[in-house]
């Protein structure tokens, strides 16, 4: 019975178990496959991802602090994982030929930037984005929205950060971002998980929307977080944080499986 967990510290709030399961459930391998969540401190974290090979699981998703960890203990990274520096998704295979000791291999992809393409309204190509923050989530909106040929600005609280960032990714640095210049806005701050105000934390104003923009916020909870509800009453599109969660998790689920995911079933459980 293949095993998939989601690994991180802590990560008794993540979603991914539930809705991983209820996606498992539809396709059908419910009573075959399963998902759990792992809390593991970061000093633990390479012992226990080597041995989960050996306790049956087939593959894992990775949540903060571990990406880059993740990462860094891979035997095989695809190219996006190379480039974005964090792996969000483990796959574990068995090399061994019989009568040796089988030697699990460990591969690290990346899902969460496809995951945000994905979630996107339309092409990002030609559009002006800020992206707010300079962590792992920022490293992979950059990448993806880079890639997509859209002209990246990075603001962050602390500034050095995004220069480093624009240093080995691509895009500008940018300090004091004109909110009315973007046509694209992607919050991958933590700001707004423990409540905090975005337009006291960041360098946005309630205000400042206008409904030709996209807004995205990574950060998800039960309810529509302030930012997205002052870019909702704006008119401009939003896209929440479980949408780029049922979307990471759905194209993890498809490396694993080889199935295609059932979205609409996962966002349901997602949203609980
Ligand atoms: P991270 O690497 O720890 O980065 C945290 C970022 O938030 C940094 O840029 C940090 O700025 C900024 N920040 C924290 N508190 C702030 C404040 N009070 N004011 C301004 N900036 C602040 O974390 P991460 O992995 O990038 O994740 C960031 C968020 O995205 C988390 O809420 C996470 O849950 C969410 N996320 C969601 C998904 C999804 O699927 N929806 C996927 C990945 C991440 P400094 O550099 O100045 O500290």
């Amino acid at each position: 019975m293949p095993r998939l967990a989601v690994l991180g510290y802590p990560v008794g709030h993540s979603r991914s178990p539930v809705m991983q399961s209820a996606a498992l459930a539809e396709l059908g391998l419910g009573d075959e496959w399963s998902y759990e969540a792992i809390e593991v401190a970061p000093d633990a974290f390479e012992q226990r991802v080597r041995a989960m090979a050996g306790e049956g699981f087939a593959g894992a998703n990775v949540t903060v602090p571990h990406k880059g960890a993740a990462l860094a203990l891979a035997d095989e990274l695809s190219e996006t994982a190379r480039e974005i520096g964090a792996a969000n998704t483990l796959v574990f295979t068995h090399n061994g030929e019989s009568g040796e000791a089988e030697e699990a291999v460990i591969r690290a992809e990346n899902t969460d930037a496809e995951g945000l393409l994905r979630a996107l309204p339309g092409p990002s190509r030609d559009r002006r984005a800020l992206v707010l923050g300079a962590g792992g989530a920022a490293r992979a909106v950059v990448w993806a929205l880079l890639r997509e040929g859209a002209e990246v600005e990075v603001w962050n609280r602390t500034e050095l950060r995004s220069r480093h960032l624009c240093e080995e990714l691509g895009g500008a640095p940018v300090a004091a971002p004109d909110q009315s210049a973007y046509e694209l806005i992607v919050n991958t701050t933590a700001v707004g998980l423990a409540g905090e105000d975005p337009f006291a934390e960041l360098p946005l104003s309630q205000d400042g929307f206008a409904p030709e923009q996209t807004v995205v916020d990574m950060v998800y909870g039960g309810e529509p977080t302030a930012l997205l509800r002052a870019a909702e009453a704006a008119g401009a599109s939003t896209v929440d944080g479980i949408e780029i969660l049922v979307q990471q998790g759905a194209l993890s689920l498809e490396i694993w499986t080889g199935r295609p995911a059932p979205l609409d079933t996962m966002r349901a459980a997602a949203r609980g």
